[in-house]
């Protein structure tokens, strides 16, 4: 096992659970980053990772994360997230496992899903325990799939900073899974044009069906549009992409698109208008916390329907406090959560 208290990532977190179980062929990390607002929220990523370090800095870098989107969006919840980097045959199994190990964390940890986690894993990890969401509820009540209100979300944003409307207007998506997908839906019938770029041929090929010009997943960012949206991975504005980029908005939902501090001043040098990720991509959490604490959808589309004003919010402090606009929303965050902790 490693030792996370000495990761560059680890940022005092409270709690790291490393989930090995041989039998079944699971491995995952759960990292509680922070509880100062509440039971830390965040959704659980499979993926396969090279190495487990990887997924430990995931998973560390994630959950703080969390703890900036949960407090930024309002909700009464701290961060946390875990990682799944090694699945056994038996899905099912493996996630029945995972929910006995978020059930011995005792409400400290709340689930949903992530990349690569679908519905069903939920249902299965629900078996385990009570502290899952994303599992679809009677209509009106908040749940199931979170990834259309985060669509949603990013959809307002991006119509915002563009002026009220998206008609006419280019955007090139990276990524149209079921953030990327969704948020194509919405593009569309709204009249904007859509060039688009995946590695999964059959997710291009659902893009493809609503009209969607298709790039090289490599040279996404570098096309010729009014903004660039990254749903894909994180880490994607970097010091290779930044002078490339063919936008000058940067508006997705990508959790941690920035590789480093120092991405957010490229971005700046080259007048690029940067929608914080943690801003306009909390409509997935809002969902969950929504369905955790058993409120209905309609609150839910209020609260997501309010991301495009917390935006501009963030952007008139950065203007005025000559701060990048990541800056600002942590400022937020970190007196709200200060604010908390007082009390
Ligand atoms: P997803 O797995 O459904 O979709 C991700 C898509 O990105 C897939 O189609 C994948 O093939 C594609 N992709 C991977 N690498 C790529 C590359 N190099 N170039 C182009 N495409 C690539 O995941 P999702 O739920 O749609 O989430 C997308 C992003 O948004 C993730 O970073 C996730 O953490 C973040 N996010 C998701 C939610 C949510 O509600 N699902 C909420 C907040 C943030």
């Amino acid at each position: 096992m490693i030792d996370f208290r000495t990761h560059p990532s680890f940022d005092r977190h409270e709690h790291v659970e490393f989930v090995n179980d041989e039998a079944v062929g699971l491995a995952a990390i759960i990292a509680v980053h922070s509880t100062a607002l509440g039971p830390a929220a965040g959704g659980c990523r499979i993926w396969r990772y090279e190495r487990e370090e990887d997924a430990l800095t995931d998973v560390l870098r994630l959950s703080r994360g969390m703890t900036y989107k949960n407090a930024m969006a309002e909700l009464p919840m701290g961060g946390g997230k875990a990682v799944i980097y090694k699945m056994g045959a038996d899905r099912t199994a493996c996630m029945e496992r995972f929910g006995e190990a978020v059930e011995a964390m005792g409400g400290r940890y709340i689930t949903a899903e992530d990349v690569g986690a679908s519905v069903s894993d939920m249902r299965a990890i629900a078996r385990r325990t009570s502290y899952v969401a994303g599992i679809p509820k009677e209509h009106g009540q908040a749940g199931g799939d979170p990834s259309p209100w985060t669509s949603l979300g990013v959809h307002l944003a991006i119509k915002a900073l563009l002026g009220g409307s998206v008609s006419g207007r280019t955007i090139a998506v990276q990524g149209v899974g079921a953030v990327g997908l969704g948020l194509c839906r919405l593009l569309r019938e709204e009249g904007a044009r859509l060039i688009v770029a995946d590695v999964n041929a059959a997710n291009l090929e659902r893009a493809r069906a609503l009209g969607a010009e298709v790039a090289p997943a490599e040279r996404i960012h570098a096309v010729a549009a009014d903004v660039f949206s990254p749903n894909a991975l994180g880490a994607g504005l970097n010091r290779r992409t930044i002078p490339e980029l063919g936008a000058r908005i940067v508006c997705g939902a990508a959790n941690n698109q920035l590789e480093t501090e120092d991405d957010g001043e490229r971005l700046r040098a080259r007048g690029v208008t940067y929608a914080p990720d943690y801003v306009v991509n909390a409509g997935g959490i809002i969902s969950v916390s929504a369905e955790y604490l058993g409120e209905s959808e309609a609150a839910v589309d209020a609260r997501v329907r309010a991301i495009p004003d917390r935006l501009w919010r963030v952007l008139a402090m950065a203007e005025t406090e000559g701060l990048l606009p990541h800056q600002a929303a942590d400022r937020i965050v970190r007196e709200r959560i200060a604010a908390a902790k007082r009390a």
